[in-house]
């Protein structure tokens, strides 16, 4: 019996479990989950400090200050960012400050150096003791206050959040090497199939270049998995057994090929014998054979996705079931690719009652998105999933979809410039 996507997703879910933790130096840590809460441990900035490179004054020593009747303040001393002042401000004079550095005690604005007159002096410290501030400033102008970005003692990170580089620069701002990421899955790839070579091999008759290895293991570096890629299986049951047994320290195996009922897709069989199947056929085209099952094995319990080996079925039923069950793994909450609506410019006919993946290019014309099919559909043409950038779902359980008819279309890349607009 068929089940829908919603129903195999659901129950592959059901049988993945969030891995544990490991922790690493911050930047290997790039799109993993945070295993834990991030505390601040100090303030950011740790004290008052100066916006602008100018001077540091009393706001008050600076009203009633003009271009054409500059307000003249001693400067007596200069600090750069890093340094520690050695003076305190006191009444009518002025520090000269760079960027970064900490306000002197007794001073509560800084004054940019274009609104004083230095520019027109042209000089450094030692042969200029005064400063001409040509503008009023308010307390606090320019001046960046300790704990402005982040409070001691607060909460800045969570638990489950994604870091990027705007997380790890945070870590890194408060004095941290490594963080405590949920580890990245493994996962093992096998491709099954007599007819395959590696490709260093030249081609004999019958036989083709293994492409869904490369495809399946460039899928799970994108998610954030780790391939370990087993090569090529032969349909034979000894030839599976032995791969299957390098596999099982993996957290998922994925296996391409041999779940369809020919006589030599023996995939299913091994997994009959070595576990248990979970389902097997889901209503939707390409990927109509997927199998998942669970090997349990000398201690080890492995689960297992059969995608069928045509490489635009293994894409299609990967971005369905693979990369969620990766991403759950990986202690990903959102496992669900954006989707959009778009009006569908050509008509596309439902044959058989299954939902169809259909490779599309979405472009923008106007405010609306448009999808248009890259050309023909079979299941072993990899060219249409090259021009690809989403899949047009045609619901299951109709005759299709007319030209200028909205389908939703789940987004392959998402980003603004894979959208073209016309
Ligand atoms: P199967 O699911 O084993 O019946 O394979 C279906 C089709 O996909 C056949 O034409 C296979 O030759 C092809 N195929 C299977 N595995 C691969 C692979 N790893 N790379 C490229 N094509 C494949
Ligand atoms: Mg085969």
């Amino acid at each position: 019996m068929m089940i829908s996507v919603e129903e195999a997703l659901e129950k592959v879910l059901s049988f993945i479990e969030v891995l544990e933790p490991e922790e690493k130096s911050i930047l290997a840590c790039l799109g993993q989950v945070l295993a834990e809460d991030i505390y601040a441990t100090n303030n950011i900035p740790p004290g008052d400090n100066s916006a602008m490179d100018g001077y540091a004054v009393r706001a008050e020593d600076t009203i009633g200050a003009l271009e054409s009747s500059p307000k003249y303040l001693a400067v007596i001393e200069e600090i750069a960012a890093g340094s520690v002042p050695t003076k305190a401000l006191l009444p009518k004079t002025a520090i000269r400050i760079m960027t970064g550095a900490l306000l002197p005690e007794g001073a509560d604005a800084v004054v940019q150096f274009e609104h004083t007159n230095e520019v027109d002096h042209c000089s450094l410290l030692n042969n200029l003791s005064q400063i001409g501030i040509l503008r009023e400033v308010q307390k606090r102008a320019n001046v960046r206050p300790r704990g402005e970005d982040v409070m001691e003692g607060t909460l800045v990170l969570s638990k489950g959040t994604v870091l990027r580089a705007a997380e790890i620069g945070m870590l890194a701002s408060l004095g941290h090497t490594t963080a405590l990421v949920i580890r990245r899955p493994v996962v093992s790839i096998l491709a099954t199939g007599d007819e395959l070579v590696d490709t260093k091999q030249l081609l004999s008759p019958g036989k083709i270049h293994n492409s869904n290895t490369y495809t399946i293991a460039a899928e799970v570096l994108c998610y954030g998995g780790i391939p370990k890629i087993l090569g090529i299986g032969h349909d034979s049951i000894e030839s599976l057994n032995n791969k299957i047994d390098e596999s099982l320290t993996s957290n998922l195996l994925i296996t391409s090929g041999g779940v369809s009922l020919g006589n030599y897709d023996v995939v299913k069989d091994v997994l009959m014998r070595r576990g248990e199947i979970a389902l097997w056929t889901i209503c939707m085209k390409p990927g109509k054979p997927s199998a998942f099952g669970m090997i349990r094995s000398k201690g080890e319990k492995l689960p297992h996705l059969g995608l069928p080996g045509n490489p635009v079925s293994t894409m299609v039923a990967f971005e369905q079931f693979a990369r969620p069950a990766i991403l759950k793994m990986a202690g990903k909450k959102i496992l669900a690719k954006p989707t959009i609506e778009a009006v569908m410019d050509e008509a596309v006919v439902n044959t058989d009652g299954r939902r169809i993946y259909a490779r599309v290019v979405v472009s923008k014309k106007g405010e609306e998105y448009h999808a248009c099919l890259t050309g023909p559909q079979g299941s072993g043409i990899l060219s249409s999933m090259i021009k690809a950038n989403g899949l047009a779902i045609i619901p299951e359980d109709t005759a299709g979809v007319e030209a200028g008819d909205k389908v939703s279309v789940q987004m392959l890349d998402w980003t603004e410039n894979s959208i073209l607009e016309v």
